[in-house]
């Protein structure tokens, strides 16, 4: 077995042990394995040891990845979107994890249309009101919530975080729980279902599927250290 194959089959145990710790179905969990950074040749091999659901958070990068290898795979642009990048990313991805404003909502949308796509995204929330990160924050969020649910080409999957850097996952916890308890109040006062939950990385996806975490997003813990920075937040 390569390397990264014995990598996933340890992260997909723990993904099971989590779920099965809070009795969740790891069914209910989607490992997405995070491979910015790391060759087409590295997803090949996640791919050829079962897994189909990749992140990426560069199009620049993703691109010619994307282009080269089987068209089954699943991809998920888990970067900071970028305006003028929103078309090439609509193209590209499945899933976008991290819309961050009403007006870049609003803009998707409106590209979309002219695609003729209907993308499911995800709307970053900022809980730890960081300024380095993007995202809306909890008043915010209940402020453009109508505005955000009236754009008609926008699946909203639910809510994504990356919460600020702590020592170890334990730390992660109250992040994941709040984001959560968020996700239950925006649902009951609009009346709406935002069944996913887009939280936890290497250090902490364990505690996020204790918190409820549907997608998990992970690098490192599967394709190895990265040896350079990607932007500006994750290495
Ligand atoms: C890089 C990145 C990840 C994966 O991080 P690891 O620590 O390598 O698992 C997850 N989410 C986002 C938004 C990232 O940029």
């Amino acid at each position: 077995m390569s390397e990264i194959a014995e990598n996933l089959a340890d992260v997909i145990s723990q993904v099971a042990a989590a779920s099965s710790r809070c009795r969740r179905d790891a069914e209910a969990v989607e490992l997405i394995a995070v491979s910015k950074t790391f060759p087409a040749e590295f997803v090949r091999q996640a791919f050829e040891a079962g897994q189909l659901h990749f992140g990426e958070s560069k199009i620049q990068e993703a691109e010619p990845k994307i282009a080269a290898l089987p068209g089954s795979l699943h991809w998920h642009f888990i970067g900071r979107v970028q305006r003028n990048k929103v078309r090439k990313l609509l193209q590209n991805f499945e899933v976008i994890h991290a819309i961050d404003s009403l007006r870049l909502a609003a803009y998707t949308d409106e590209i979309a249309k002219e695609l003729g796509l209907f993308p499911k995204v995800f709307l970053q929330v900022n809980l730890g009101s960081e300024p380095t990160k993007g995202g809306f924050d909890s008043e915010g969020l209940r402020a453009d919530m109508d505005a955000l649910l009236a754009l008609g080409r926008l699946e909203i999957l639910g809510l994504m975080c990356i919460p600020p850097a702590g020592p170890d996952a334990e730390s992660s916890r109250p992040w994941f729980a709040s984001l959560r308890k968020l996700r239950d109040m925006m649902e009951i006062e609009f009346g709406v279902r935002l069944p996913s939950l887009s939280m936890g990385m290497s250090g902490d996806f364990g505690v996020a599927i204790e918190e409820g975490a549907t997608h998990v997003r992970v690098g490192s813990s599967i394709f190895g250290k990265r040896s350079y920075r990607v932007d500006g937040e994750l290495g």
